[in-house]
């Protein structure tokens, strides 16, 4: 699956705001938004840029694709699939990207940003109910038990992780255990997603 492979700093210069995307650095004054917080490009230090209704429905969709790091074409598909589900449209939708194993590894605080646990996810270091998981994007389910393959228990990286993690508040809808075994209790709703995301924007986007 093609992903983006640009400097991501420029992604969260773009939207305004911290998307979070590089673990550690973005805690730190490093983070680009605090040292340039506009725009990148020749304009972006243009002040009192006016964005039309059109253009605010394509920021918040392209912010929401950029914190699950989704491109274009999978991102539309989880919104036919939210379309398609009972509920609230753009509720599902976030439900949906929540429910990414990515997102889960990240929420569980096994990785410091969704990057960096895409890529553990590919390297195969998760189990779902007992099965070795290589793929991101898997969509996990009520029920389902999420863990560390028992060779990568021991791994320092996810001491570390873990430590550095502690205070990140794990979501209602995961449960963790001592030995570090998440259960998926519940599917993820609205008001359990922090993320600054005005889904309604987005489903006005789609509706066009
Ligand atoms: Fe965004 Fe993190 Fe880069 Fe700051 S350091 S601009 S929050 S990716």
């Amino acid at each position: 699956m093609a992903r983006y492979t640009g400097a991501v700093c420029r992604l969260c210069r773009r939207e305004g705001q911290k998307l979070f995307l590089k673990g550690d650095r973005c805690y730190t004054d490093k983070c680009s938004i605090e040292r340039r917080g506009y725009a990148p490009g020749m304009h972006g230090n243009a002040r009192n840029k006016k964005l039309s209704e059109y253009g605010l429905q394509l920021r918040e969709k392209q912010k929401a694709k950029r914190y699950y790091g989704v491109l274009e074409s999978q991102f539309r598909d989880y919104f036919e699939m939210a379309e398609k589900k009972a509920g609230m449209t753009g509720e599902n939708l976030l439900s949906l990207l929540e429910s990414r194993l990515d997102n889960v590894v990240y929420r569980l605080g096994f990785a410091m940003s969704r990057a960096e646990a895409r890529q553990l996810v590919l390297h195969g270091h998760f189990t779902v109910n007992g099965k070795k998981v290589n793929i991101p994007s898997f969509m996990v389910k009520t029920g389902d038990v999420v863990e560390l393959k028992e060779g990568s228990r021991s791994l320092e990286k996810f001491k570390g992780s873990l430590e550095a993690n502690a205070s990140r508040v794990v979501p209602k809808w995961l449960e963790m255990d001592k030995n570090n075994v998440a259960k998926v209790i519940a599917e993820p709703a609205r008001e359990d997603i922090d993320l600054p995301i005005e889904e309604h924007l987005i489903v006005e986007l789609y509706s066009k």
